[in-house]
């Protein structure tokens, strides 16, 4: 429990500290971004920095597993020079396993505990750029007109009512359901965990390439119930889709949104300037632009009014050292294939 409070102070902490803003130049040559948040965000993102230095910014979206298995095979030839965004997991893995660069921001000073750990616990080679927790939505519309009772716990989603009513992406693609796979091995132990995921698919009508999908999904009613980040969820909700967002009664995981210099970046200067700016207050309030309401990890970065009050989530001690190490994550995500994916269905 102190670990929970104490994880819950640090993202309320807040000092007058501010950043500095980045210094516009003349055209400074190009930088390769992948970016593993929403497109809605990666874009404005690439576009302040351009504007604010003059680099040229070819960026790809593509979410947390794929990219972390695209610099992996790009690795004797890198192509990328910045990874930002997406789950925390993939890029510590990423960090062991040599293809991200070290680096000392001297943003780092300005940051929250829980970013810098982030970076600590990899030898600098990752950081942390925003925090969230995992949870579901329901559509209220639907629920009432099928007469179903409402959701509360990660136990229900396994109910039979549920059959092909619940939506969530495939852990191997998706850092959101990568998250959602080791938050329930923590909350139940791995036997009882995988039995649950079994009895889930059950009730699973696609598991999406994108972590946010399912957000949508549940927001128009393609889906009853939507397994996200509640930040996803609250997108959906201020654009006025009828869901209800559910924190699960067992309590819940939660992810520390990351950013990498991928090893061997052709263009490591300016992957240096990307990091730092996005460490800036500036920099981080472009997510409410794509309507993102993740925590941000700059101390002088306002969290969003609509912002989900980590304080009041039943929050694990999510063990990122070992759900985000090469061999766990590896092993977890092969399991899962063998056991839950290929699980029959009735
Ligand atoms: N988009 C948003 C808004 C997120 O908060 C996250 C989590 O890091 C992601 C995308 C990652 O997506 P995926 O689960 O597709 O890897």
């Amino acid at each position: 429990m102190a670990t929970r409070r104490s994880f819950a102070l640090a993202l309320l902490a807040a000092t007058a500290m501010g950043g500095l803003a980045p210094s516009p130049a003349a055209a400074q040559g190009e930088l390769v971004l992948y970016c593993s948040v929403q497109e809605e965000w990666c874009r404005p993102m690439a576009q302040a920095f351009e504007r604010a230095t003059g680099i040229k910014v070819a960026m790809t979206r593509k979410s947390s597993g794929e990219t972390y298995a695209q610099i992996k095979a790009e690795a004797a030839n890198p192509r990328g020079d910045v990874w930002w965004g997406g789950t925390g997991d993939p890029h510590l893995q990423a960090a062991e396993e040599n293809l991200t660069e070290p680096y000392k921001s001297a943003k780092l000073g300005e940051l929250l505990p829980w970013a810098v750990k982030q970076a600590e616990q990899s030898g600098f080679k990752t950081v942390g750029i925003y925090a969230g927790a995992l949870g579901f939505s329901f559509n209220k519309e639907q629920i009432a007109r099928k007469k179903l009772p409402e959701p509360k716990c990660w136990a229900d989603l396994a109910k039979p009512e549920y059959k092909d009513e619940v939506q969530v992406a495939d852990p191997n693609s998706s850092g959101t359901a990568y998250t959602k796979v080791a938050t329930l091995i923590q909350l139940f132990g791995e036997d009882k965990a995988f039995e649950l995921m079994k009895a889930m698919h059950k009730n699973i009508n696609q598991y999406t390439k994108s972590g946010a999908a399912p957000a949508r999904a549940a927001a128009t009613g393609e889906s009853l119930i939507g397994i996200t980040f509640l930040h996803d969820a609250v997108t959906q909700a201020v654009s006025g889709a009828p869901v209800q967002i559910v924190a699960p009664c067992e309590g819940t995981g939660y992810e520390i949104g990351s950013m990498s210099i991928i090893k061997g970046a052709k263009n490591m200067e300016n992957a240096k300037k990307f990091y730092d700016f996005a460490l800036t207050p500036e920099a981080q309030r472009i997510a409410l632009s794509a309507k993102s309401y993740q925590v941000p990890s700059n101390k002088a970065s306002e969290v969003p009014k609509e912002s989900p009050n980590l304080s009041e989530i039943k929050l694990i001690d999510y063990n990122f050292a070992k759900y985000g190490s090469s061999a766990e994550r590896t092993r977890i995500l092969q399991k899962w294939d063998a056991e839950v994916r290929n699980a029959p269905r009735r």
